[in-house]
């Protein structure tokens, strides 16, 4: 169940965060590219790039593994699941060509960054959604020193209870998140918490 949605790799964000019969299907993926970079990064940025470099602070890989999208290439179709290997490393093969990502579209979704105010990059992005049958999947990008990662202990407790006090009872833990100059890994883990809690809007 729920409409199947392909975005071609060489759409520009700008073209994501405005297209009115995509928002009408899953308007958590327009408002992630609405809030990506600025507009000359969201005009020459495409979501290809942005899935291929897979920056640990990007956004997109957090909607894709969410979304348990499927990437298509040149040469097969690969899981989220599989895509995203680490930070700036994917599944990819060395002459492999990103051609769309496809998904289908939640019953239920969203997304909350934090960005740096200076790059814009979120510091923490957390992807929720909930499919028609009521599995939960959450992405957290920007945060770990392993690039984009699900985060069980948030599925399981939203997957139980699609609300912001579920998200309360859930210990983030910092081990293995970024600590550098834009912030340690105890305030990201705490940023993952607030983010998860505006994502459900
Ligand atoms: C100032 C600034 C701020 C930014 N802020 C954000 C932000 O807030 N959030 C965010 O998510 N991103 C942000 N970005 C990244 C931006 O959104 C682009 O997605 C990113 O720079 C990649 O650009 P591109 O799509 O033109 O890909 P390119 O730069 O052309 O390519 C990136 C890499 O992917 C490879 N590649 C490109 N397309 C494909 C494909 N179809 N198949 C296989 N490999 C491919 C290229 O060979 C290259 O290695 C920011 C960038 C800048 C410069």
């Amino acid at each position: 169940a729920g409409d199947q949605i392909t975005i071609g790799a060489m759409t520009p964000h700008a073209e994501v965060a405005g297209h009115a019969a995509l928002a009408a299907l899953c308007p958590s993926i327009c408002k992630l590219a609405a809030n990506i970079g600025d507009p000359a990064v969201r005009h020459r940025g495409t979501i290809g790039g942005s899935l291929a470099n897979n920056d640990p602070a990007a956004d997109y890989p957090a909607a894709a593994l969410a979304l348990n999208a499927r990437i298509h290439t040149t040469s097969r179709e690969i899981a989220a699941d599989d895509f995203f290997e680490g930070m700036f490393t994917t599944a990819l093969e060395e002459d492999e060509i990103i051609t769309a990502i496809s998904f289908t579209a939640p019953a239920k979704g969203g997304y909350g960054k934090f960005p740096n105010p200076a790059s814009r990059y979120a510091m923490a992005g957390v992807f929720v959604a909930k499919s028609a049958d009521g599995s939960v999947r959450v992405a957290v990008t920007g945060a770990s020193e392993d690039g984009v990662y699900r985060h069980d202990g948030l599925e399981a407790a939203l997957s139980a209870d699609w609300s912001a006090s579920a998200v309360d009872g859930v210990e983030i833990s910092s081990d293995g998140l970024l600590s550098d100059l834009h912030g340690n890994a105890e305030y990201r883990a705490n940023l993952i918490k607030v983010m998860a809690k505006r994502a459900l809007g």
